[in-house]
């Protein structure tokens, strides 16, 4: 079965076509600069063909025109026919409340997910061009709707409640959300196959820490607490967000500087984070260089990433009476083993101890903790399109 997985953006739109029973990836690529002048990359697996071309792509419809033409491509193509592509999985950011799993798309699923967009007004609008874009050239093909939010719908109310009025819940569906549901759940399922234990005899903790980074505790397979929020921009301190802060400093810079909630939240989003912080970059390769030169904001910047992950991996802990297992995976939990290590150091009175030999690895299954840790250390690449092609798959059967 092969399934073409889109995740639309904006401007731009990733997608991959991959078999989901054998896990092989046909051909994944990206579209780029959509509405501006389009920028199209192509990678045939096995192949070694990379093509980037500009293609006119006034709107998301040609981007998904050039994917299809080039997956059927004469030469560099990977598929007979179009009809050999089963099914379409389309990552959608925000399923609100109404979404706890991936669903088959039907007109009144366009018209809920439509419904979630005040909620994420970035990325809802474009994930649904996306799907339309879809639906227009592929309309007998079955498309899913793989949601970030799904998978943390399983959370308790005392984990979703903000201590506000309860009116902005009831009429305002102001709550926690989460996002990186995907990935969590890809994750933890392979941590308990790396575990040779049932999920849902599991206690896991997983840490996905890349540009945007999250951290969900799940027990038995479900998540009951996760740290972004109604907003990505919740948690811990990230690339350029500010994660967690206190929101009487809103007040008090926008008074102070005459700034409106926009630029204020420009700020937040875009200008804080361990960029903010290190005056350096966003970007954790960036930031080691610069420590190891002595640069002392840098190494904050590092340290406050680090101590307030292990915050939450002991907040987490607490919060499900144990952990079995921590896992690192995205970008920073993949690569960065300064970071794991900066991590873990500190929770050895609850049974996590890192071998620092194993831990010198980047990218690959890997158990990183010593043979006496009571709690393993998981390093596991996440896959975020693989989640999505089984979902897609299943539903479309
Ligand atoms: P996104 O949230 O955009 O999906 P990723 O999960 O791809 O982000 O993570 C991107 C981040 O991963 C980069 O900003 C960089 O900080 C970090 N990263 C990538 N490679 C390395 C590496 N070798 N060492 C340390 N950090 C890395």
């Amino acid at each position: 079965m092969n399934i073409l997985v889109i995740n639309a953006g904006s401007s731009s739109l990733k997608y991959q076509l991959l078999n989901p029973e054998t896990q092989q990836v046909l051909a994944k690529g990206l579209c780029e600069r959509i509405g501006i002048d389009g920028k199209f990359t192509y990678k045939p697996e096995g192949k070694q063909a990379v093509k980037e071309a500009d293609v006119a792509m006034p709107t998301h419809n040609e981007a998904i025109k050039a994917v299809l033409d080039a997956l059927v491509d004469k030469d560099n193509g990977v598929i007979g026919s179009m009809k050999e592509i089963d099914a379409v999985g389309h990552r959608v950011v925000h399923g609100g409340e109404k979404f706890a799993k991936s669903v088959l798309i039907t007109g009144e699923v366009m018209a809920a997910i439509e419904e979630c967009n005040p909620l994420a007004p970035l990325h809802n609008p474009a994930n649904i061009i996306g799907i339309k874009a879809c639906q227009a050239l592929m309309p007998d093909t079955p498309m899913v709707a793989v949601f970030d939010t799904a998978f943390h719908q399983t959370m308790p109310a005392e984990a979703y409640m903000y201590a506000l009025p309860y009116e902005y819940y009831e009429k305002d569906k102001v709550r926690r959300y989460g996002f990186h549901g995907t990935s969590h759940k890809y994750v933890t399922q392979q941590a308990a196959a790396m575990l040779g234990k049932p999920l849902e005899e599991l206690k896991l903790i997983s840490c996905h820490l890349g540009n945007g980074s999250s951290i969900a505790a799940v027990d038995g397979g479900k998540s009951v607490d996760t740290s972004m929020g109604f907003t990505p921009l919740a948690g811990l301190p990230m690339g350029t967000r500010c994660g967690d802060i206190d929101a009487g400093i809103l007040q008090y810079l926008m008074n102070k500087y005459g700034m409106d909630i926009d630029k204020m939240l420009n700020v937040l989003n875009k200008k804080s984070g361990v960029e903010g912080l290190s005056c350096v970059s966003s970007d954790f390769r960036d930031l080691e260089t610069a420590a190891e030169k002595g640069d002392q904001k840098a190494a904050l910047a590092q340290k406050k990433f680090a101590y307030e992950v292990r915050k939450y991996v002991g907040a987490y802990a607490a919060a499900m009476g144990g952990v079995d297992a921590v896992i690192f995976t995205a970008g920073v939990g993949e690569n960065d083993k300064t970071i794991r290590s900066m991590v873990c150091k500190g929770l050895e009175y609850m049974g996590l101890k890192v071998d620092e030999a194993a831990n010198d690895v980047r990218g690959k299954e890997t158990v990183i903790s010593a043979a006496d840790s009571k709690v393993k250390v998981l390093l596991i690449p996440t896959n975020e399109e693989l989640m999505i092609a089984i979902d897609t798959a299943a539903l479309a059967k």
